[in-house]
Order: C-alpha cells, then sequence, then structure tokens
C-alpha cells in the first residue's frame, strides 16, 4: 500500500496552510514528517484521513481515493487525545474497535495483548480519567491499532511520555512495521526519526524543505545541518 501526495494544497481562507506538497510514502516502512509548530502536518493529515479537503491536488492509495470509505485500512492517533473519560478503558476499546469492524470477542483478545505489551493489564476496568495522560495516550495508541490497519498515522506519538513510554511505543512502532504496517508519523524531534524511519520529509511553512531517504538526505547535509526550521 503506497500512499501518494501530488501538489496538495491545502488553504484556509486566503492562508496556505500546505502549498503543493507531494509525497510517497513508501508501504512497509516507517516515514518521518518533521516541521516545526504551524508547518501543515496536522493539516496534511487530515487531508489524508479525509476529515478536510484539500483545496488543490490528488491523494491517492494504491491509485484509489483515500477517505471514509476505507477508514477500516487506516489507523489514526491524533494530536488532540480524545478517549472518553467516564468510561473503562476496556469498553472504551471494544467500542472504537466494533466501530472500525472488529467483534467483540476478537477485540478482547488484541485488548489483552496490548495492555500486558504496555504493562498496563490492571487498568482494563478503571475509567480513563484515572490513568495518567501518558497511560491515556498508551490506551489511545490501542485504540489506532487493534484493528491491524495498513496504514497507521501516528499525529505527535511521543510528545507527553516519560522515556521509559516512549521506548515502549517506538519498540511497537518497528513491531508493527515488521508485520508490514507502512507507518507516518509527525515530530518536532530528529532523533525519533533517525532512529526510526527510512524516509522523511521536513515540513516548513507548508512546504517541503528536505524529502528522501534518510541515508541519502545524512550523505548529503550530514546530521549537524539538518535542522527543524523553528521560525
Ligand atoms: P503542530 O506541530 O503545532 O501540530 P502542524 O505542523 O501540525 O503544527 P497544522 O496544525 O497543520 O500544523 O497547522 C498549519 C497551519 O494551518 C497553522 O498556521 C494553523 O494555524 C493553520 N490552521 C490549521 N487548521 C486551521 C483551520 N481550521 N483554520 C485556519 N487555520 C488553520
Amino acid at each position: 500500500m503506497t500512499l501518494r501526495l501530488q501538489k496538495v494544497t491545502k488553504k484556509f481562507g486566503s492562508f496556505t496552510a500546505v502549498d503543493q506538497l507531494s509525497l510517497e510514502i513508501p508501504e512497509k516502512q516507517i516515514f518521518g514528517f518533521l516541521g516545526a509548530n504551524g508547518a501543515g502536518k496536522t493539516t496534511t493529515f487530515r487531508m489524508v484521513l479525509g476529515l478536510l479537503d484539500q483545496t488543490e491536488g490528488d491523494i491517492s492509495w494504491n491509485n484509489g481515493e483515500i477517505g471514509y470509505g476505507e477508514s477500516h485500512l487506516i489507523g489514526y492517533l491524533p494530536e488532540e487525545r480524545g478517549l472518553y473519560p467516564k468510561l473503562k478503558v476496556q469498553d472504551q476499546l471494544i467500542y472504537l474497535a466494533k466501530l472500525r469492524g472488529m467483534n467483540k470477542s476478537e477485540a478482547i483478545k488484541e485488548i489483552d495483548i496490548w495492555l500486558e505489551r504496555f504493562k498496563v493489564p490492571e487498568y482494563k476496568q478503571k475509567k480513563v480519567e484515572e490513568l495518567s495522560k501518558g497511560n491515556q495516550q498508551k490506551i489511545q495508541f490501542i485504540s489506532a491499532v487493534l484493528h491491524k490497519p495498513k496504514l497507521l498515522i501516528l499525529d505527535e506519538p511521543f510528545s507527553g511520555l516519560d522515556p521509559v513510554n516512549v521506548e515502549m511505543l517506538k519498540a511497537a512502532v518497528i513491531d508493527l512495521k515488521e508485520a508490514g504496517t507502512s507507518i507516518v508519523f509527525s515530530s518536532h524531534r530528529m532523533e525519533h526519526v533517525e532512529e526510526l524511519c527510512e524516509s522523511l520529509c521536513i515540513l516548513h511553512h507548508g512546504t517541503p524543505v528536505v524529502h528522501g531517504k534518510l541515508k541519502e538526505i545524512k550523505k548529503t547535509f550530514g546530521r549537524k545541518n539538518i535542522r527543524i526550521h523553528a521560525d
């Protein structure tokens, strides 16, 4: 499954948030999407997910349009986390899994595997609001991957996590890639991308300033010269 963006532009009124962005996100790889606040990462993800219409350009996945119809093939961890605080963890995950086409017993099995993996099996019957922010983030990550999507979109998955949880999540991302999932994640931090990704794009004011394979980019620019623009 290859995700392709061709000259994609998004305008909000007269403001251009994403400008003529062309990208190819190869299948079964981890792709890093870097940029400072406001660079256009979340807007791009929302267009890929069909949550926003692009103003111009094409988005396709194996040459077919991506939108709500294929949502069961995509897993999404949004930047603004959105769990129901009053629901118990297991009930919430079952509910979300069913929305993505899983049956209850299948969902329960997967939920148990993921809660064990993230070392929080005892949270199954706790309400989300009783969990720390970091543990809520792990639950939201589980909700994005439970239905075994082909493409996983993670918006700032490591932000707000302590180093132990960052490592836990990174290991999960690597295992999902090994299992054949195509993954794209956004970050402000080059070190996450260096550790996980084969290819990357750095966005600046909605325009890609660097795009390609990490090895080749490092060869061309040198590690020290790769900067995420913060202005
Ligand atoms: P961050 O790292 O802060 O999440 P980002 O790279 O994800 O940043 P976006 O959230 O995509 O950036 O925002 C890109 C630009 O588009 C910003 O200047 C933002 O203010 C603007 N923008 C995003 N959504 C809207 C909207 N609905 N209406 C108007 N402007 C918007």
